[in-house]
């Protein structure tokens, strides 16, 4: 049998069209409570990677979140939301103000709806998840439709590196930086903890150098939803103009047997993929590597094709947030601004990816310009 999931248009935030979008986008597959027991215990885990307003596009949209708290109100399901914000250093954001920029701390007190932090934890095999995980019965999956420079797609996947519980990313990112290590231990976390229902907010996106300042504003004007994370990533890189195994996260899972990437048998209900599939998204810079290059060529040139952060001074505010970030201690503030330290440097982007002000671009390697990467 093929897996299901919904495509829905839905072209703003507007906070009736978003409830109503998201109800027809679940009743396409039975409702709520086909995925969802009634009265039971939900962690609602949306991406709330830092301390930014809902218009930049990098964290999951406060109207999305409320439909679908509303939707498990009316099963009486107890709603527990939280996430686990990004770590400068060895000290996790603050999640206070994380709540309040992002807009959930309002939601979830409108609604009536806790709202956690991400504080302890308790080992899956590698990996130190949120105890909360363990006190729900369900985990309702909200992440983000964006473009990321380690795995060039973030969305339902790559949203449950959140449950990793406070300052163990650091340690994550320093230890599997290379994209394929890094693709693996995702998939550990979906084994460990697979959320029963993800609905993806797309309905604005970042494309370019995401997940965060550094990504550009891509208006995709779509809900996505499904139980199979995989299939549900599959066809969002179709619509990025990709194709699904070109994600090594989603290539590692399906290796595993942990869902359908073959759009084939894929049942995508609602609106037509075709519709949403009208230009391609610009990528990270540092995706091409990935995705170009045949792996015997690559044997040859890796190490010759490189990316490194550069800081664009005109942009930076010198709060040194990337140099918190760095998990290998490659990057100092000095007198005339911040400098990279590159025999250091991984190329985790983890700086990129935290800098509030996006003032940390890709520079490529003078053998990666010259064959035109
Ligand atoms: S590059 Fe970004 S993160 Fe680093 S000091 Fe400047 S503004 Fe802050
Ligand atoms: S300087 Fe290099 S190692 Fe440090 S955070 Fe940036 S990309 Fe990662």
């Amino acid at each position: 049998m093929k897996t299901q999931v919904s495509l829905i248009r839905c072209l703003s935030y507007q906070p009736d069209l978003v409830r109503e979008s998201v109800k027809r986008g679940l009743s396409l597959l039975g409702g709520i409570s086909a995925f969802i027991k009634p009265k039971s215990k939900v962690l609602v885990k949306p991406n709330l990677l830092m301390a930014k307003q809902p218009e930049y596009a990098i964290t999951t949209h406060p109207e999305v979140v409320r439909a679908v708290l509303r939707l498990l109100k009316e099963i009486n399901c107890k709603i527990i939301v939280g996430d686990g914000p990004s770590v400068w250093g060895y000290q996790a954001e603050n999640s206070d103000n994380v709540y309040d920029l992002t807009g959930i701390k309002k939601v979830c007190l409108e609604e009536e709806v806790e709202l956690v932090k991400f504080e302890k934890r308790r080992w899956h095999g590698k990996f130190p998840l949120t105890t909360w995980i363990d006190e729900c019965d369900h985990i309702v999956n909200v992440p983000k439709f964006k473009t990321h420079g380690l795995t060039i797609l973030t969305a339902a996947l790559k949203n449950l590196f959140g449950l990793i519980s406070g300052t163990y990313k650091t340690e994550l990112h320093k230890n599997y930086f290379k994209p394929e290590d890094f693709a693996k231990a995702i998939v550990d976390i979906y084994e460990k903890a697979k959320p029963d229902l993800t609905i993806v907010d797309g309905i604005v996106a970042l494309e370019g150098d995401g997940p965060a300042t550094a990504g550009k504003i891509r208006p995709t004007g779509l809900l996505l939803a499904g139980a199979d994370c995989v299939a549900l990533d599959s066809v969002l890189t179709m619509i990025m103009g990709l194709k699904p195994l070109d994600i090594l996260v989603t290539k590692e899972a399906v290796a595993r047997g942990l869902g359908i990437a073959d759009i084939d048998n894929i049942s995508i209900l609602g609106d037509h993929l075709k519709t949403f599939m009208d230009k391609p998204f610009i990528l990270p810079t540092t995706s091409i590597q990935q995705k170009m290059i045949s792996p015997i060529i690559m044997k040859f040139v890796k190490k010759l094709i490189r990316y490194y952060p550069a800081v664009e001074m005109s942009n930076c505010i010198k709060c040194q947030t990337c140099v918190k970030a760095c998990p290998t201690k490659a990057i100092r503030l000095i007198k005339k601004g911040i400098v990279f330290d590159y025999s250091k440097c991984i190329a985790c982007f983890c700086c990129q990816e935290l800098c509030p002000a996006s003032a940390i671009k890709t520079k490529k390697s003078l053998f990666a310009k010259m064959i035109g990467l």
